[in-house]
């Protein structure tokens, strides 16, 4: 529980709501009914009519009873007593009890949950239905109220500009030209949109959502909670809290295969902190190596690379006296980027690029791949960006290294850009551009970037 319950009043009203609500009242059969399925109890009556039913439940509010359907025979019927009428539901089971989308271990907890549903619903539709629009969670007011990582959160959603990195208008409409020197864009607190990972949970104990402060009722799914940064709303309230979601590092158990933007929120940096760290090591002491990329370091090695990272963060020892040879370096760096759930080019983008690359005429296909490349994510934009910057400098040592742009394309090709329903003809019929916009990107990286 996040919020002390006094502090609003509204938030009494539905917590007491759900207090108020029916008890289930279960109406048991005298006599043992051999059509009793075994997942229920004395509450099942066997095949009688809607208006026995109705007699049998005695206009008690909360009294239930479960009856085969006359007319549907095998098919099952929750007749509920709820505001002085009998409802009934057509009864599911599939291992748990379900009417509509929530299910339970047991009818009485399905009862109890409808009842407050019910009640709820009842007394507070007006209530419910403009609850969300005088959401907390952007009100400062209240934060001095809350513990200091809501403060933060409502803070944040109020004051800071969303993007600071870039405008995405700007560079829409910066024409391609050559900059005037290659220069990394300066540290800034990493400001990308990310959206939350909502997933329908259980609460255990009264929980009031976050987002409109007022309770959440019910037995179970009583709202949905963000797996990344906890947030703790109603379902309703979800579908309009901003994407801020700034993932808690402890829920955020690995580095690797962590989704981009998640991570670097997590981290608060500008790009993963893997990729930051590998190149760093790379230009310190493994630019001149011959094969850099194309050859491949021992894999145990490389998997103990993705150990520490995952183990140890940003603290990871990834240094000489850790890891000699420079490729094992280079194999965790690739390694990380073909583990990403969603790769640097994106899925939904992946068809884009392909398509550009297709275009004969060279100055139209950079400016379809420059469009293209405008849409990524923030996140994966600047990372994109940073390691062709990288690739760049590393084809300034060819000479020594024996990496041209070509063959830089044909290793990291398929590790920047996987098709999204992957089958072996695409993989095989794409792999051609694939190659190709590496390649274009490393070599036209200061005017397309
Ligand atoms: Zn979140
Ligand atoms: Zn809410």
């Amino acid at each position: 529980m996040r919020f002390l319950p006094n502090f609003h009043a509204t938030l009494y009203t539905v917590y007491q709501l759900q207090q108020e609500a029916p008890r289930p009242k279960r109406v048991t059969c005298p006599q043992e009914m051999e059509s009793r399925p075994k997942y229920y109890g004395r509450e099942f009556h066997g095949m009688i009519s809607r208006e026995y039913a109705d007699e049998l439940l005695g206009g008690a509010e909360g009294a239930y009873l479960i009856r085969e359907s006359q007319r549907q025979p095998g098919t099952h019927t929750l007749a509920l007593r709820f505001g002085h009428q009998t409802l009934n539901y057509r009864l599911f089971y599939d291992g748990k009890h379900f009417v509509g989308e929530k299910r339970f271990e047991s009818v009485h907890d399905l009862v109890t949950d409808a009842l407050i549903t019910l009640y709820i619903e009842t007394k507070a539709a007006e209530y419910i239905a403009k609850m969300t629009t005088n959401p907390i969670y952007e009100h400062l007011g209240y934060t001095s109220l809350l513990k200091d990582k809501m403060v933060h959160r409502l803070s944040r959603g109020r004051t800071e500009p969303r993007r600071v990195t870039f405008q995405r208008d700007e560079r829409i409409s910066s024409p391609l030209v050559r900059r005037s020197a290659l220069k990394d864009t300066p540290e800034k607190q990493c400001s990308y949109e990310k959206i939350h990972n909502f997933k329908v949970h259980t609460f255990r104990g009264p929980h009031w959502c976050e987002y409109c402060a007022n309770f959440m009722w019910g037995l179970i799914a009583q709202g949905v909670r963000c797996s990344d940064c906890g947030l703790n709303v109603h379902k309703q309230c979800s579908k309009l809290v901003p994407s801020d979601c700034q993932p808690d590092l402890r829920r955020i158990k690995k580095v690797f295969s962590c989704d981009l933007t998640t991570l670097v929120k997590a981290h608060n940096t500008t790009r993963p902190m893997v990729v930051d760290m590998c190149i760093r090591e790379i230009e310190l002491r493994g630019m001149k190596s011959e094969g850099l990329y194309r050859v491949s370091g021992f894999s145990e090695h490389i998997e103990d690379v993705r150990l520490a990272f995952d183990r140890d963060g940003d603290k990871a020892d990834i240094s000489a006296s850790a890891y000699a040879d420079i490729n094992i370096i280079a194999g965790a760096l690739k390694l990380y980027l073909r583990d990403l759930p969603i790769p640097v080019i994106t899925f939904d983008l992946y068809s884009k690029f392909i398509q550009a690359a297709k275009i004969p005429n060279a100055e139209s296909r950079l400016e379809a791949i420059h469009e293209s490349l405008l849409q990524l994510p923030p996140a994966h934009y600047e990372t994109l960006r940073y390691l062709m910057a990288h690739l760049k400098r590393v084809t300034l040592f060819e000479k020594d290294n024996l990496m041209n742009s070509e063959n830089l394309g044909i290793v990291f090709g398929p590790t920047l850009m996987q098709p999204p329903e992957q089958n072996a003809l695409t993989t095989l019929n794409d792999m051609r551009q694939q190659k190709l916009v590496v390649q274009l990107m490393i070599e036209h990286e200061d005017v397309l970037f």
